[in-house]
């Protein structure tokens, strides 16, 4: 890629300039795991291309919130946002301070915030920097692409699937549909693969979410359009549509009901059908996909609230 600014590796300040590739995200991480003691990082995996999926830890508690960015290839600005949160977290707790009314060293006491930022390293850079010359898929994906070698609207994974149509809720209903069986085969969006969890990325997510009772809260962040998705096909407890208004009161985001296909195999619904604990798409920002990175500021100031506080609510 040309024209990206190096890393400023004083201030480490998540810039507002230059999109967030996997290799951008780990310098980050490597930077603030040097730098702060509060900072745990660990991998739940490895991606479809053997890149390690990063696994972020915030906190001491037990009851833990879990947020996963860029489960799709178009939206790294994710990404973006959940380092720059992580970075505030850090920064305030080491000068105790606090955000509205909660103090950031109570949270970090009597909570964890665990944080995978970039679900899918391969979409993601396939999005960014198209495929390389020696990608072993690489007659398959132009296919795939429509012939072209134009990948910046790739949203699946490494090998043509949307990793949030690849979890078992609605996923039989899907797979038989009209649209889904133009896509067969993969696509560079919403093909559903061939059985749930047939990636790596979802399945080691859901793996991991199974294992993990302590998780309360998940929120998988996307863009675009500023509004909160809740599971609603999946019957929620009532509980969860409380959740999901005082999400929508931190943000101002709107809570929304979900229509035609969108979440058939999502993340969320699959949480909600299956673990039956509150469970949210946040869609972040308004625009067109990909978002520009100079829009990370206003995204950041609008869900900088609910990023601090929705783990107080679990
Ligand atoms: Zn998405």
């Amino acid at each position: 890629m040309t024209n990206i600014p190096p890393i400023d590796t004083k201030s480490a300040i998540i810039p507002h300039n230059a999109p967030m590739t996997y290799e951008r995200m780990i310098e980050y991480i490597n930077i603030f795991a040097e730098r702060y003691k509060c900072f745990h990082v660990t991998y739940l995996g490895q991606s479809m291309l053997g890149k390690n999926i990063p696994l972020i830890t915030l906190g001491k508690g037990k009851k833990t919130a879990l947020y996963i960015g860029a489960h799709h290839g178009m939206e790294w600005i994710t990404t973006a946002l959940l380092l720059k949160f992580a970075n505030e977290y850090c920064e305030l707790l080491e000068a105790n301070g606090h955000i509205g009314h909660t103090s950031v060293s109570y949270l970090n006491a009597s909570r964890s915030i665990c944080i995978i930022p970039m679900l899918n390293p391969d979409g993601v850079n396939y999005q960014l920097e198209g495929i390389s010359g020696d990608n072993p898929l690489r007659e398959r994906l132009i296919k795939m692409n429509g012939g072209s070698e134009d990948f910046s609207s790739w949203q699946a994974n490494a090998r043509g699937v949307d990793l949030n149509h690849n979890y078992d809720a609605g996923f039989a209903d899907y797979i038989r549909s009209e649209e889904a069986k133009k896509l067969a085969g993969g696509a560079p969006s919403k093909w559903c693969g061939n059985l749930p969890e047939s990636e790596p990325e979802s399945g080691l997510l859901a793996n991991y979410v199974r294992f993990n009772e302590d998780i309360g809260l998940f929120i998988a962040f996307h863009s675009q359009g500023e509004e909160i998705y809740y599971g609603d096909c999946f019957d929620p407890p009532i509980e969860n549509l409380r959740a999901g208004r005082v999400l929508a009161r931190m943000s101002g985001y709107k809570l929304t009901k979900t229509e035609g296909t969108a979440t058939s195999g999502g993340f969320t619904d699959w949480v909600v059908k299956e673990l039956r604990k509150p469970a949210f798409t946040v869609e972040c920002g308004k625009g067109k996909n990909p978002l520009p990175i100079d829009s990370l500021f206003e995204i950041y100031f609008k869900l900088r609230r609910m990023l601090f506080e929705a783990p107080m609510i679990v």
